[in-house]
């Protein structure tokens, strides 16, 4: 077209549509491709919504559940434990109450960004497991470690000094902290972890809050896994 607008002589009318032609696709090709590159990003973000927490950032229940699967096995290969600190707002339902759900919002995105200021080792996760119940979840540490984390955690969230509703137990928001470890071996599964931990967090709930938790290491095992170990001494 440019051209058979610049010469003297006017192109042929076939060779001024063949390069009608020829630019109209790779206009269309350039329309394509960005078409695919918007695709490609959109397809992106859905995989991001899917494995993250809209109101914190942090990883979602799923993300955690594929994780620590992930984490399972490697650790089975190197015959390491796998540890897991669940940690739960406490008396959430009276802070609601008072600041509103906004308000109880704006705190958990404050308890969330503190967890991972803190929790920072290369592979450790940190987890939204849903409401007000966070997770971490520390590949290749045996339980005293994944306890002192759980307190780290504990002390950093409590010296946030956020003020609790009138009325809370304690002044300031804290939270109460399961933890267990595992090494995984045959009849033991990755739930048996998350159980163990989160009753261990029913018993911090139970000694006053504000506290954390170990599960004894008999009871981390699942009882096939006792069984087993029982029938082979
Ligand atoms: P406890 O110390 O035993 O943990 O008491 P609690 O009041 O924290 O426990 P409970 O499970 O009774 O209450 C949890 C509350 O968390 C109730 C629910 O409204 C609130 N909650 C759950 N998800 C969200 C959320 O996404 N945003 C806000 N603002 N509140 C939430
Ligand atoms: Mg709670
Ligand atoms: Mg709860």
């Amino acid at each position: 077209l440019a051209l058979s607008l610049l010469g003297p002589q006017p192109l042929p009318a076939a060779a001024g549509g063949l390069l009608l032609l020829a630019f109209s696709s790779a206009l269309a090709g350039a329309q394509l491709h960005q078409t695919y590159i918007d695709g490609l990003q959109l397809q992106l973000e859905f995989a991001r919504l899917a494995r993250f927490d809209q109101l914190t950032g942090l990883a979602n229940r799923r993300h955690f559940d594929e994780t620590l699967a992930g984490e399972w096995q490697r650790a089975l290969r190197l015959r390491k434990e796998v540890a897991l600190v669940i940690f739960d707002v406490d008396e959430f339902k009276r802070y609601n109450d008072h600041y509103g759900h906004p308000g109880g919002d704006a705190c958990l995105r404050r308890l969330a960004s503190a967890a991972r200021e803190l929790v920072h080792r290369h592979g450790d996760l940190v987890v939204r497991l849903g409401g007000e119940e966070f997770g971490v979840l520390l590949p290749l540490t045996p339980a005293g470690g994944a306890s002192a984390v759980a307190d780290l955690l504990r002390q950093a969230i409590e010296s946030l000094r956020l003020p609790h509703a009138p009325g809370a137990t304690h002044p300031v928001v804290t939270i109460s902290a399961g933890v267990a470890s595992m090494r995984p071996e045959s009849g033991v599964h990755p739930e048996d972890l998350v159980k163990a931990a989160d009753a261990a967090l029913y018993q911090a709930k139970g000694a006053g809050r504000n506290c954390v938790m170990t599960a004894p290491e008999v009871e981390q095992a699942s009882p096939a896994a006792r069984r087993l170990r029982e029938v082979l001494g």
